[in-house]
């Protein structure tokens, strides 16, 4: 079969996405190619269907074993004979699989890199047809990747004992120094570099600053993502447990993961994620890598993440079947101070706290942007060339801006003002004098005898939130983590006495119940009621299939096939085989029983 045919037959796609057909032609041709695509981009077909087109057995090496178990399910499910190879193995399973192995009838096998070690395992290997060696998650094998793993450097001495095979590696991270370095060390010159944009058009960016993050959290899910399946990210354990309880209390399906967890709890906490529809995960940053769960609606983050690459590797868990999905990020004053301390108090080098200083600081330039938030992260990862952005909030919602050089000079002199006394006191204090209030804390301390007393009553207490936010962000006044407490630094002064510009975005109201439902209609998938119930039917009956066979839900079809079945009612096989994602085996296995429950509406 030709590749396109393969795609057709096996996988009931129509067309090649992407740079999926250069690659695969690439491959079975008998070269080899670093592929550089983001999530969702496609990339495990572009080793499955040379493995499908070529004779013998593809290898292929994934760091991950959950991950290589949803894979064989997911190909066993399409008639593909594949195995897994791994440590959550017993010795019996293992012995049954290489057999099947050595008898030539595994088109793929899928491998941890550890087993590439053994001697005795490279033997078995000399002894097959490979027909290809796919590396998958190929950054762990540098040093410069953010995610490396010693076990990765074996595959160097894979490559030498196999020279000819084509080898294909797949990332969705990699600077040039990574993708410099898996060359390198995959012994591959002669590869091919396949880049194609990181742009994710499916998904929605959006930046709040938490004010009341309770009720900010409940409401955009409630508004915008009922019953969807979603990640929240917090910075601590803690605030992990708060926002389950939380999520719990509203009637969500809601579920825990973090380091402290036993590793039985996050395990069983991870498989109902995966397999079941609609459930929320709220979790640290220790959630997440090797999770291929396609239809995951939304990822909140509720503190600040790190770095912009972390945020859009976290973000990027989204929408991995290309339908509409929501990347929020919640932050606050403190979790930036938070983060300062935290790069500030480690034993890194000094050079290295600068480049996470420099990084922290590019994402808060992100958050605190009034330009396409689309656009920011496609050049920090060096892509100028402007996309068009269906969906951001700044782009929704333009924010107007204003110059707010005279009121910083009035904020940063009333922080002066107050910081030379015994006591100290946090941003809503001077807030507070600036407005003129006459609340007991400014009659105690004889506030309203500053200069300063009464003198912003022309602009909104929101706005001056803002005001002091941008006045500890750009650093020109220290916050003290443990009180809040604020005093000037040197960074002051260019706006005190040289009337530095400063501009700020104008305070708007969060979008209301009815504007966010509006936004919902804007970008989910437009379906009638009559559609709508059919599909949260058909979800039903393929929970129930899944189930069976103890699988996740989107082995059996993902999100996007069961839509085009609400929307197209087929009535014959014939029309059922047209469904995209309906391949032979699938149309075989579920044809019938799939027609019977949609004509039974
Ligand atoms: P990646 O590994 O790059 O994150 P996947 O290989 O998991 O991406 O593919 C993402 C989704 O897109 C999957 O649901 C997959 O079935 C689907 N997909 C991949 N290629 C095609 C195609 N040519 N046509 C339609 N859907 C595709
Ligand atoms: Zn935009």
């Amino acid at each position: 079969m030709t590749p396109l045919e393969t795609l057709n037959k096996i996988y009931g796609y129509r067309n090649f996405i992407g740079l999926q057909e250069p690659v695969i032609n690439r491959i079975i041709n008998g070269g080899s190619a670093l592929v550089l695509m983001p999530t969702g981009g496609g990339k495990s077909l572009c080793y499955q269907i040379p493995a499908l087109c070529m004779d013998g057995t593809a290898v292929v090496i994934s760091p991950l074993i959950s991950l290589m178990q949803d894979q064989v399910s997911m190909l066993k499910e399409l008639g593909i004979k594949a195995a897994a190879l791994n440590s959550s193995l017993s010795l019996a399973e293992s012995r049954i699989t290489e057999r099947q192995v050595l008898n030539g009838e595994i088109k793929l096998l899928y491998l941890s890199p550890e087993k590439i070690l053994s001697d005795w395992f490279l033997n078995i290997l000399k002894r097959l047809k490979i027909s290809l060696f796919a590396i998958d998650e190929a950054h762990c094998i540098s040093e410069w990747g953010h995610d490396f793993r010693p076990e990765y450097m074996q595959l160097t001495a894979l490559r030498d004992q196999f020279p000819d095979v084509p080898v294909l590696a797949l990332t969705a991270t990699a600077d040039e120094v990574t993708r410099k370095d898996i060359i390198k060390n995959l012994r591959m010159p002669s590869a091919k570099m396949f880049v194609s944009s990181f742009d994710r058009p499916n998904i929605t960016y959006g930046v709040a600053f938490k004010d009341k993050e309770k009720s900010q959290l409940i409401n955009f899910i409630e508004n915008k993502h009922r019953g969807d399946s979603g990640i929240v990210y917090c910075l601590s354990r803690k605030r992990t447990e708060d926002f389950t309880e939380l999520l719990r209390e509203h009637g969500y399906n809601v579920f825990v993961y973090h380091a402290g967890l036993d590793k039985e709890t996050r395990r069983k906490n991870q498989d109902i994620f995966i397999k079941r529809d609609g459930v929320i995960m709220v979790a640290t940053n220790a959630f997440g890598m090797g999770i291929h769960k396609p239809d995951v609606r939304f990822v909140i983050h509720m503190d600040m993440p790190k770095s912009v690459e972390a945020y859009y590797q976290e973000a990027g868990r989204a929408g991995r079947d290309g339908l509409p999905a929501d990347a929020m990020i919640f932050y606050g004053l403190k979790d930036i101070v938070q983060l300062r301390n935290f790069i500030e108090e480690s034993t890194a080098p000094a050079q290295q706290k600068m480049v996470e200083h420099q990084k922290l600081n590019a994402l808060i330039a992100y958050a605190e942007s009034s330009t396409c938030r689309r656009q920011m992260l496609l050049n920090y990862f060096g892509e100028s060339r402007a996309p068009s952005c269906p969906s951001c909030d700044n782009c929704l919602t333009p924010p107007v801006t204003y110059d707010a050089t005279v009121h910083m000079q009035k904020f940063l002199s009333c922080v002066f003002r107050v910081s030379g006394e015994t006591f100290s006191f946090g941003a809503q204090h001077i807030i507070d004098i600036l407005l003129g209030k006459e609340n007991e804390k400014i009659k105690k301390f004889h506030h309203d005898k500053l200069s300063t007393y009464g003198i912003g009553k022309d602009l909104p207490e929101n706005d001056w939130k803002a005001v002091s936010r941008a006045a500890v962000i750009t650093g020109m006044v220290k916050m003290d983590a443990e009180h809040s407490t604020l005093s000037l630094t040197e960074a002051a002064w260019p706006v005190l006495k040289s009337g530095q510009k400063v501009s700020l975005r104008k305070f708007t109201k969060p979008p209301s119940k009815k504007e966010l439902k509006k936004q919902k209609t804007a970008q989910t998938v437009q379906m009638p009621p009559a559609d709508n119930n059919l599909f949260e039917k058909l979800r039903k009956f393929r929970r129930m299939l899944a189930d069976k066979e103890n699988v996740p839900s989107y082995v059996v079809f993902s999100d996007k096939t069961l839509i085009e079945m609400a929307a197209r009612k087929p009535k014959t096989l014939q029309e059922f085989a047209e469904i995209s994602g309906v391949g032979e085996f699938k149309l075989k296995k579920y044809g019938e029983i799939f027609l019977k429950e949609i004509t039974s509406n």
